[in-house]
């Protein structure tokens, strides 16, 4: 209940606050090195509240029992579980900290990257509690907020230091989804900011399979979506410190409008010049035609269908409009 809830709120800020302290001491020697390996300066690690965990098994535990905290709140706000042996410990240890917040700018979560990056999880993050709903939370927003209405576009990326590094890069009408699909409420807390949203995910499979669900449910809620492509292999984060903040931005205004990566992707898989392969593309972009709101945007998107199957394209609108029904 709401006693409940503003109680967790002031555990995660006296951690937030804790955690900043273990990062500037001497036990965060390694994460500040880690930090700086990978071209995070100080201006971010205070503008994005980074923190680090310690290896101990209850500091923060025994940090916050101090400060009138019961262990069972504690792990209902996800920042200790307890053992079998009825124990509490701190969730996080020997990690580097990212705060979550919410949009007004509380602290809600936790994601906790390792040390080492042959260590697994790679990532740790909050479980879901009262106050963390993952699939509501947009890492970032708090702070790019403004930035993004003034644009009238977010950038959408996967993970933490993709958002930081862009941020470094002078890249800041961003945010992250964490490292899976967006979600309808996450649209729907976007589309408050801006009706353009440049897909930024990471160039392997998996990001551009993130990448492909993301815009779909993009589209179908009527945003104007496009896709910034990076080099195989590289995420925002890496091609930022390889490349400059210029040559991503530059990126970001060269993004490819979404319906014609979906096109790309469809018949890389289809042989379109065979007729069975042919009519598997046709189908299969049918289907993500049908769900394009705008007439307009639906018939164009018909058009280069049209194209690309070397069919005619009033054919094509036509069968577009018998799957729309
Ligand atoms: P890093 O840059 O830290 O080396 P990465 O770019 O390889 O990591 P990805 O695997 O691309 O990381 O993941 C991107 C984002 O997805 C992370 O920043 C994190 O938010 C989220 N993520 C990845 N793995 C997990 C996990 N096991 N649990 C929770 N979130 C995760
Ligand atoms: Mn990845
Ligand atoms: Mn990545
Ligand atoms: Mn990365």
């Amino acid at each position: 209940e709401e006693a409940e809830r503003e109680a967790l709120l002031k555990a995660h800020e006296l951690a937030r606050a804790f955690y900043a302290a273990q990062l500037a001491s001497p036990a965060g020697t390694a994460a500040r090195e880690l930090l700086k390996r990978r071209d995070v300066r100080s201006e971010a690690v205070e503008t994005f509240g980074i923190g680090y965990a310690p290896p101990s098994r209850d500091m923060l535990v025994r940090h916050l029992k101090q400060q009138g905290f019961s262990p069972g709140q504690l792990v209902r706000g996800g920042l200790a579980v307890q053992r079998d042996d009825g124990s509490v410990v701190d969730r996080f240890r020997q990690r580097l900290l990212f705060p979550i917040h919410r949009e007004g700018g509380s602290v809600v979560a936790f994601g906790g990257r390792a040390m080492a990056d042959d260590q697994v999880p790679k990532y740790l993050n909050s479980p879901e509690t009262p106050l963390y709903t993952k699939g509501r939370v947009l890492y970032g927003l708090h702070l790019s907020k403004h930035a993004i209405r003034q644009a009238g576009s977010v950038v959408m990326m996967e993970g933490y230091f993709d958002v930081l590094q862009a941020w470094q890069g002078g890249v800041a009408h961003t945010v992250a989804s964490s490292g899976t699909a967006l979600t309808q409420p996450q649209a729907q807390t976007l589309r408050r900011f801006a009706s353009k949203v440049v897909l930024s995910f990471d160039a392997d499979g998996a990001g551009q399979n993130a990448a492909a669900k993301s815009g779909d449910l993009l589209v179908a809620e009527g945003f104007q979506v496009s896709v910034a492509l990076l080099p195989e292999g590289e995420d925002p984060d890496t091609f930022v410190r390889r490349y400059g903040g210029d040559a991503y931005r530059e990126k970001v205004s060269q993004a490819r409008p979404y319906l014609d990566f979906v096109l790309d992707r469809a018949a890389a898989r289809h042989n379109v010049k065979d007729p069975t392969g042919r009519v598997a593309f046709l189908n299969e972009m049918l289907a993500v035609a049908a769900r394009i709101p705008e007439a307009l945007a639906r018939d164009q998107f018909a058009d280069r269908l049209a194209h690309r199957a070397q069919v005619g394209e009033e054919t094509v609108r036509q069968e577009i409009r018998k799957a729309a029904v």
